[in-house]
């Protein structure tokens, strides 16, 4: 499209690098992956929530674990007026969690069960898939441990993609990286494996080798890996407890004919995970374009000051959903077409075409109209870009015989009828079907 700028004019403005514009059509495309989310979480007994989009820097350093990508690179952070660190928020589920515990969520029904649908900040570079601002919709479930909750987390996801025509372009990896105990063995197993081969690792690899060491899982350093091929395995680590969890969840995905892979080198970035970890990969370029993933953390409400409460959740990327329908060419319903234009000749003219498109809207016809001083010839050419099939004229004859002349734009044909009788005539040539109207409480 052709945009507005001036060239002899100062310069103007853009959007920062990473950062998008949602545009009217692609506006669609957030409005039904809402409305998909909305459904298909209310019938699982899920409640919307939303927090804020800035929190004090420690809801995410804490809760997300400051070794972490995410905290130690890809943070927006500011300092308020008094020099308290602030961040935006790059994921969502930490600052559910602290309010879980600020609001006493502990006193509701257990387990809670909450899902959210919000803007993301990460300093990422940006790229195809990776953006500054994305959305993401989760799902968390706070106050349970059972394998049924996990397995039923990853169902609701997947009926959510299948909803979004999306859900076989994507194989669900899972992996269990064990309960919080079999988690500290083996972390403790790892530091002892690394003593005396400190000299191999970079000052930032010490750190996670401290305080979080299964993060070295990511590396791309291929002496690091060689070493790492050596090292203790978790899986080796795992006890009674974790491996039936693990079990049990896998037995309701395939009772529930849910496929999945195993993938044991699965960790996940984030340091707040427990027992299962699982992405929904591409099928085509697998990990690098993930839609989504989750996991269970136990240990979170605890460490974010809260009793001991075991939780798990999922969440997933809105821009990288799209793409996806628009690669398989499913398309939203579009629902902003205007079924008519109302165009007028003189000052009186316009103020009952201002009452014409009042009643049609009322009605929950789409109308514009009433634009400019133009001629009723611009006008109609007006009314054909805009695609109408209808255009309501009022001309000065019009006004003085209190009439209007209905246009049919298709066919070019018009009929004359009371002005009064306009509405309803429009209503019935529109069709109750496409009628836009809506009741609060519905
Ligand atoms: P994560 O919690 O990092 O695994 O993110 C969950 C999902 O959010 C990913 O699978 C992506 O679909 C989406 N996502 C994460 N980071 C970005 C980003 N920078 N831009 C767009 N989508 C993202």
């Amino acid at each position: 499209m052709e945009n507005s700028l001036d060239p002899s004019s100062t310069p103007y403005f853009q959007t920062l690098r990473g950062f998008h514009d949602i545009l009217p059509d692609d506006s669609d495309y957030y409005t039904l992956i809402k409305k998909v989310v909305r459904h298909r979480g209310r019938q699982a007994g899920f409640r919307r929530i939303s927090t804020p989009i800035l929190e004090a820097s420690e809801v995410f350093t804490r809760g997300i674990g400051d070794t972490s990508e995410i905290v130690q690179k890809e943070m927006f952070s500011m300092l308020s007026h008094s020099g308290k660190s602030m961040s935006l928020k790059p994921e969502g589920t930490a600052g559910v969690v602290r309010s879980y515990i600020e609001h006493g969520m502990m006193n509701l029904p257990q387990p809670v069960q909450l899902y959210y649908i919000e803007p993301h900040f990460r300093y990422d570079r940006p790229q195809k898939g990776r953006y500054r601002q994305f959305h993401q919709f989760g799902l968390e479930v706070i106050g349970g441990r059972d394998p049924s909750i996990d397995a039923q987390v990853i169902l609701l996801a997947q009926k959510i993609l299948a909803d979004l025509q999306i859900a076989d372009r994507f194989t669900l990896q899972i992996n269990t990286i064990g309960n919080m105990a079999v988690r500290d063995n083996y972390n403790n197993a790892l530091r002892d494996y690394f003593y005396g081969k400190e000299r191999h690792l970079t000052p930032e690899l010490l750190v996670h080798l401290e305080k979080n060491p299964l993060r070295l899982f990511d590396t791309k350093d291929e002496d690091l890996k060689i070493l790492l091929a050596l090292a203790p395995k978790l899986q080796d680590f795992l006890d009674a407890e974790s491996r039936n969890y693990y079990d049990e969840i896998k037995s309701f995905l395939t009772e529930m004919r849910m496929p999945f892979v195993e993938n044991t080198s699965l960790v996940r970035g984030l340091d707040y995970y427990t027992d299962i970890v699982f992405e929904f990969w591409d099928k085509h370029d697998g990990a690098q374009n993930a839609i989504g993933g989750g996991g269970r953390y136990d240990g979170l409400v605890e460490l974010m000051g809260g009793r001991a409460t075991p939780a798990t959740g999922a969440a997933f990327g809105v821009e990288r959903i799209i793409a996806h329908m628009k690669d398989a060419e499913v398309a939203p319903p579009r629902k902003d077409k205007m079924h008519v234009f109302v165009a007028q000749l003189g000052g009186v003219a316009k103020k009952k075409a201002v009452r014409i498109l009042s009643e049609l809207h009322d009605a929950g016809v789409h109308a514009i109209g009433a634009v400019g001083k133009a001629s009723m010839k611009y006008q109609l050419e007006l009314a054909n870009k805009f695609d109408v099939d209808w255009a309501v004229l009022l001309g000065e004859i019009e006004v003085k015989d209190n009439t209007a002349i209905l246009r049919n734009m298709r066919a070019g044909t018009q009929e004359i009828m009371p002005l009064p009788q306009v509405t309803a005539r429009v209503v019935e040539l529109v069709g109750p079907e496409n009628l836009d109207t809506y009741r609060i409480g519905e």
